[in-house]
């Protein structure tokens, strides 16, 4: 078990993390998410040892590692631009993790090609060993990386937007392969991204980092349906968050939240009684297929998005300018302290 307790590490004025507490369990595959500048980056680079954090502690399975240089942490680190040898061939690149580490170097050729040709396999690239890493696919350069990461057996592998290189389709494939990889294996995968539909298809649990700190962790789902601050609902991008007092019939006060997926539309002189409504000007619409994303504009400038599902629509016919009753169930709105 990997911890992180009061995590603090600045830059001159720039507080990039600020009093970080996050746990990151055994034989788990945990998504951070965090909008650029968040910092994501930071947090791996501390927990690798590549910087030290100004205050705080970091543990694996109770014993302090911050401090102790990167090599003898036993951490793997998969790079965004996946940083492979362009001279060496692939299984080359993979078998220098071992041949030339700090901590054990493996001589024995016998062993080296044992364990490279296992961790090849491991990630689908068998028979791939003597071609070179610039006669390969983006996403077999991924792997590489990957497999040169897990052949030194690390104790958990910090993944830093691990797909940010590849395109849209091998992106969808590289996930399901890596999320295989990591149950085979039984190792922490930490993988940071600022992509909400990555990191909660990737995470057996989800933690988002907003301004310096974690502000929430939980399983995908709870997540997304429940998130607790304004600033874990806004990660993922599918609640419109407003001022109570925008509304008529609503409850409380301060920041509240309703997804995008959970409001109605009305014209405005057939106001719904009993549901708490606002007005709002319609903007544009956008059409992705099976959905549709609708655009609004409350009276006091915030953006409101709806979204409607094209096998059951619920929204009328819209003009554009024209100001409509955007209304909701009670029970739909999820109310948050603090300032939205
Ligand atoms: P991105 O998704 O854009 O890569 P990130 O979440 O990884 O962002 P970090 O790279 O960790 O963010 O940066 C966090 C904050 O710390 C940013 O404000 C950044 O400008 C600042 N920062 C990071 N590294 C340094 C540095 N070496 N010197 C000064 N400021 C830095």
């Amino acid at each position: 078990m990997l911890t992180l307790s009061q995590v603090r590490r600045t830059y001159g004025d720039t507080i990039a993390l600020d009093g970080v507490d996050f746990v990151v369990p055994e034989n788990t595959y945990m998504s951070l998410l965090g909008a650029s500048g968040a910092g994501k980056t930071t947090l791996l680079r501390l927990i690798a040892g590549f910087e030290e954090p100004d205050r705080g502690a970091i543990s694996i399975n109770g014993e302090r590692i911050d401090g102790q240089p990167s090599h003898l942490r036993d951490i793997g680190f998969v790079f965004q631009n996946f940083a492979l040898f362009p001279h060496l061939t692939v299984f080359e690149n993979v078998a220098f993790g071992l041949r030339h580490r700090v901590n054990a170097p493996v001589k024995n050729e016998k062993e080296i090609k044992e364990r490279t040709d296992n961790a090849l396999e491991l990630v689908g690239l068998d028979g791939f060993g003597h071609r070179a890493v610039s006669a390969i696919s983006g996403g077999q350069r991924q792997r590489v990386a990957l497999a040169r990461t897990l052949v030194t057996e690390p104790r958990i592998v910090l993944l830093d937007e691990p797909l940010g290189a590849l395109d849209a389709n091998l992106r969808a494939r590289m996930c399901d392969e890596l999320k295989a990889i990591r149950e085979r294996l039984k190792v922490s995968f930490l993988h940071v991204t600022g992509s909400e539909t990555e990191a909660l298809m990737m995470g057996d649990k989800v933690a988002v980092l907003a301004e310096g700190k974690i502000v929430q962790t939980g399983a995908p789902d709870a997540l997304f349906a429940e998130p607790l601050n304004a600033a874990s609902a806004r990660h993922m991008n599918a609640w419109n968050i407003f001022e109570a007092g925008l509304c008529t019939g609503t409850v409380g006060q301060g920041p509240i939240a309703v997804r995008f997926d959970q409001i109605d539309v009305s014209a405005k002189e057939q106001s719904p009684d009993a549901r708490p409504h606002l007005q709002a000007r319609f903007l544009t619409g956008e059409f992705n297929g099976p959905t549709a994303l609708f655009f609004f504009r409350a009276k006091d400038g915030t953006l409101l998005q709806i979204i409607d599902h094209l096998s059951q629509p619920r929204l009328p016919d819209l003009v554009e300018g024209e100001n409509y009753d955007l209304h909701f169930a009670p029970d739909a709105v999820r109310q948050f302290q603090g300032a939205a």
